[in-house]
């Protein structure tokens, strides 16, 4: 198995094998970032990778732990929600000044926790 070199922030360059590396990466394309624990203080090194060092890691057997992006960000391509404006904090901030507007609004929301 391949043997890798990489930058410890303590010791410096170390060596160690493919198997003590794993990259976390999505699937086929895009950046990510790789693990290891340096074989001299044991420390725990992570580093991020652009994809052709990812691809280079892969090919030297690397185990790869792809992700996901979170859900959130697939359905949030799909809203028309227009960003937070100044106007929307300053009309945040009068209504947490008003405490009977507040309120109002609070009485709205589902307590998740009802006693
Ligand atoms: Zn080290």
């Amino acid at each position: 198995m391949a043997t890798i070199r990489a930058s410890c922030d303590t010791c410096g360059d170390v060596e160690f094998a493919a198997a003590q590396v794993t990259v976390h990466a999505p699937e086929h394309s895009g950046p990510g970032t790789y693990t290891f624990t340096c074989p001299h203080c044991r420390d725990r090194v992570v580093r991020s990778a652009d994809r052709t060092t990812i691809d280079l890691l892969i090919a030297a057997g690397v185990q790869l732990a792809t992700s996901r992006p979170p859900a959130e960000l697939a359905e949030r391509e799909h809203l028309e929600v227009e960003p937070i404006t100044h106007d929307d904090l300053v009309a945040f901030h009068r209504l947490v000044e008003d405490d009977a507007a507040l309120a109002a609004a609070l009485e709205g929301i589902d307590d998740p926790h009802p006693r």
